[in-house]
């Protein structure tokens, strides 16, 4: 049985205000978060001892919980919108991309498939709602458009500025969504929870080339009518604590 997960009063990260947040799951509940089983790790000691934690070396000292990841970060009726406009669509597509994982050798590291069914649109505004949730409020006070483009199902137009990318993953650590400002390419968030990764770029006018780029997913009433989508995703593990950081057990054994 999962715990139930009390609510607290604090600011919604969508609608602003001040009232009884729902603990908000990131990513939903129904993709692979219902029971969860995580610790929480410093990160600054996760960075230092990385080597130890991915061979086992090193057992994190926090306790372990459970339930699914997220936090309180939505009031009930954006929680309940969310749902109802985004989280199906969200829920669909990682259920392919999953069974897509597990059905192919381990060793595969691309994957080209199907996505002609999946409303794009709305799978977009599901992944900006997560890293809207990961993040403070300030991350919507310097970044507005993204929270009008989640709050509004309709809304096609996202500044240039901001670029999507995502790729496949079940071996590593999730990441957290968190902004993070990298030497290579600027401003960055990436959230990775199995079986996806999703990198936002901000400001970057270079494509992140080792990712496949879904910023067009914005203009889905347009690329819909063509009548095939394919879509190439690549397959990346992410042991290394840094954003955009893909490199194997190997490469990491080798290198550090
Ligand atoms: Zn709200």
């Amino acid at each position: 049985m999962s715990k139930i997960k009390k609510t607290k009063i604090g600011k919604c990260k969508i609608c602003k205000e001040t009232k009884e947040l729902n603990f908000e799951h990131i990513p939903p509940r129904s993709a692979f978060n219902k029971e969860t089983k995580y610790y929480t790790l410093n990160q600054k000691e996760y960075y230092q001892n990385t080597q130890e934690y991915v061979f086992g070396n090193l057992k994190p000292k926090s306790k372990k919980e459970q339930g699914g990841l997220g936090d309180y970060c939505f009031c009930k009726d954006c929680n309940g919108f969310l749902g109802s406009k985004y989280v199906r669509t969200y829920k669909k597509f990682a259920q392919i991309a999953m069974s897509i994982i597990q059905s192919n050798d381990k060793n595969t590291k691309a994957y080209g498939f199907d996505i002609s069914d999946i409303n794009l649109l709305k799978f977009l505004k599901q992944i900006i709602s997560m890293f809207i949730g990961c993040n403070n409020h300030l991350f919507t006070e310097c970044y507005p458009e993204l929270l009008e483009f989640v709050k509004d199902e309709n809304l096609t137009e996202l500044p240039n500025r901001y670029r999507f990318y995502m790729y496949l993953n079940n071996e590593g650590q999730n990441r957290n969504g968190h902004i993070y400002f990298t030497n290579l390419y600027g401003t960055v968030c990436e959230f990775t929870f199995r079986p996806f990764g999703f990198v936002l770029s901000i400001d970057n006018p270079n494509r992140i080339m080792e990712l496949s780029e879904i910023t067009n997913f914005k203009h889905y009433d347009k690329i819909k009518k063509v009548d095939k989508l394919p879509i190439i995703l690549n397959k990346y593990p992410t042991y290394y604590p840094i954003p955009l950081d893909y490199r194997t057990k190997d490469e990491l054994n080798g290198s550090i």
